[in-house]
């Protein structure tokens, strides 16, 4: 297993498929896709193709779970790094743009979560025995943030199709913003503001985010644009009415607990447009540093936010009066004959 693996925007040449690829500890390959079968065996807690080999996904079983009960399997010292493996774990390796989480087994952190062909793989700072048991408990912060954006990121997607027939190609989810990629050459800031408003009508909507897991057979049930190029069984998330998506993400349980989605900025990219926002909590943060520089921006200029603009355009112009004032009075005191350089 190398320390070293892809960490790049998630591609999305097929919308539905795009979370079903996750991550892999393997210098053979940097992704792997994780098949279908597992991803349906979750709720029965047992993986029919493995059976005890591989490890039990808690967070596919409940995407909310703090905490957990665990036994070590497996410890590992691979390039200089400590890796525990888990008979089940509710620690999400990351895959499909999202980030994998953080969080403790016991008193000892954990620093990145991987997953190895069915098996998933715990970076620790510290030490742990094999074949004894342990407490795990995520890094909850940072997994609802994830959980936010990712859902956030599903709505966004679907309202950029509605208002403008635009696919999502890739999706990144960053530390500090999200972004899509959409098949649209340039939407100006009408149109921009039109998928934000549709997303946000149904974020607030509070509308349930359902999961189905759905044979191949199964899958032509639910709108989705493209079918997933994987074989067995589909885990298909919904937004209720809304969005379908296959996904092998983690997700809030209703759309109101994504609480905002902000546009941040577009940018032209390999044709289409790249979109950057941020949702729920990130927005918060977002919105409360915007309103700190803004109120030491009135504070300088002594004036009212609102009236910050006039202060400004004040300021250029009193620049520009001083500037031409310099220029005529450093003429006016050159002596007569001398070389403006001199
Ligand atoms: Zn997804």
């Amino acid at each position: 297993m190398s320390p070293s693996r892809s960490r790049q925007r998630q591609k999305e040449p097929s919308r539905e498929h795009r979370s079903l690829v996750v991550p892999r500890c393997s210098s053979r390959s940097l992704r792997v896709v994780r098949t279908t079968a597992m991803i349906a065996a979750v709720p029965s807690g047992r993986h029919p193709i493995r059976g005890s080999a591989l490890t039990r996904l808690l967070y596919y079983e409940d995407s909310s779970l703090r905490e957990f009960e665990g036994t070590v399997q497996e410890v590992a010292d691979r390039d200089g790094a400590i890796w525990v493996e888990l008979d089940r774990t509710a620690f999400y390796p990351g895959g499909g743009g999202q980030p994998p989480d953080r969080g403790r087994l016991g008193d000892v952190p954990v620093t990145d979560v991987r997953e190895e062909e069915g098996r998933l793989w715990h970076r620790i700072e510290g030490k742990l025995e094999a074949r004894t048991p342990i407490r795990g408990a995520l890094d909850w912060r940072r997994r609802f943030d994830h959980m936010q954006q990712h859902t956030g990121q599903h709505i966004l997607s679907q309202a950029f199709i509605e208002v403008a027939s635009a696919e999502t190609r890739s999706f990144h989810l960053g530390e500090e913003e999200v972004s899509i990629d959409v098949a649209h050459p340039g939407p100006d800031p009408e149109l921009l503001r039109r998928a934000e408003e549709r997303a946000n009508e149904i974020v607030w909507e509070d509308r349930p985010v359902r999961i189905h897991e759905v044979s191949r057979a199964e899958v032509g049930r639910f709108p989705l644009r493209k079918l997933p190029a994987v074989e067995g069984m589909v885990r298909v998330v919904e937004v209720e009415g809304f969005d379908w998506s296959a996904c092998g993400g983690t997700h809030v349980s209703r759309s109101g607990q994504v609480g905002i989605i902000t546009l941040l900025s577009t940018e032209k990219y390999k044709g289409g447009t790249r979109v950057a926002f941020v949702c729920g909590g990130r927005a918060l943060r977002r919105q409360r540093e915007r309103a700190r520089l803004l109120r030491e921006l009135a504070l300088e200029f002594t004036a009212g936010e609102a009236d910050l603009p006039k202060a400004v355009a004040r300021l250029k112009e009193e620049s520009l009066r001083m500037d031409r004032r310099l220029k005529t009075l450093l003429r006016s005191s050159r002596p007569r004959g001398a070389s403006p350089s001199s």
